[in-house]
């Protein structure tokens, strides 16, 4: 599977040793307050079992889908919620866990629907964040890597379904989009 990929972007050690150092940020941000991770299935799966067992401290996860790609490799923009919530986040600390940013239009819909429902706050944190991210409203509070605009697979990001279980991020050669 690895040698369908044209470049490793970041490593799975990278990928390990940064998650540990968004987790102490976290730790300190959110002492003493309780903390609720949002994870967006499927691609944040990896990123969400790797920085929640990053964190020495107890938290509660639960999970949203909305439709993003497709099997393209262009943004849609249309977002429709596919699963929604079991939690209620009235009154709690949200922290929506993101696998990648690329145009943040996704981002945008999900950060002001679930700021609808009465949280105490909502922050995002994203493994990796394409260019075009930097311009969207929305404040990104951690962030992993900042990576080129180009389609990268890997660590949960998947081309039609493949390429989710790689431990790297990285892009696909052409000849693989077929
Ligand atoms: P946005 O709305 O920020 O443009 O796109 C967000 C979603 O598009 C991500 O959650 C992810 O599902 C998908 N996406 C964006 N860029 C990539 C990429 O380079 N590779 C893959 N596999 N998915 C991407």
């Amino acid at each position: 599977m690895s040698a369908d990929l044209t470049r490793v972007l970041v490593t799975e050690e990278q990928i390990q040793t940064r998650l540990g150092e968004l987790a102490r940020a976290i730790e300190t941000d959110y002492d003493g307050q309780d903390l609720l991770l949002v994870g967006v299935l499927r691609g944040a799966v990896m990123v969400m079992a790797d920085l929640a067992r990053s964190l020495d401290r107890h938290v509660q996860m639960d999970w949203m889908a909305i439709s993003s790609y497709g099997s393209g490799t262009t943004s849609s923009g249309v977002v429709r919620i596919l699963k929604d919530l079991d939690t209620d986040i009235s009154g709690r600390h949200v922290l929506v866990v993101e696998d990648i940013i690329d145009t943040g239009l996704t981002l945008s819909w999900l950060v002001s629907n679930l700021s609808s429902r009465g949280p105490a706050s909502v922050e995002i944190c994203t493994l990796l964040r394409k260019p075009d991210a930097q311009q969207m409203s929305v404040q990104v509070r951690y962030v992993g890597f900042d990576i080129p605009d180009e389609f990268v697979v890997g660590y949960g990001l998947d081309h039609a379904e493949r390429y989710r279980n790689l431990r790297c991020v990285g892009t696909l050669a052409a000849g693989m989009y077929s």
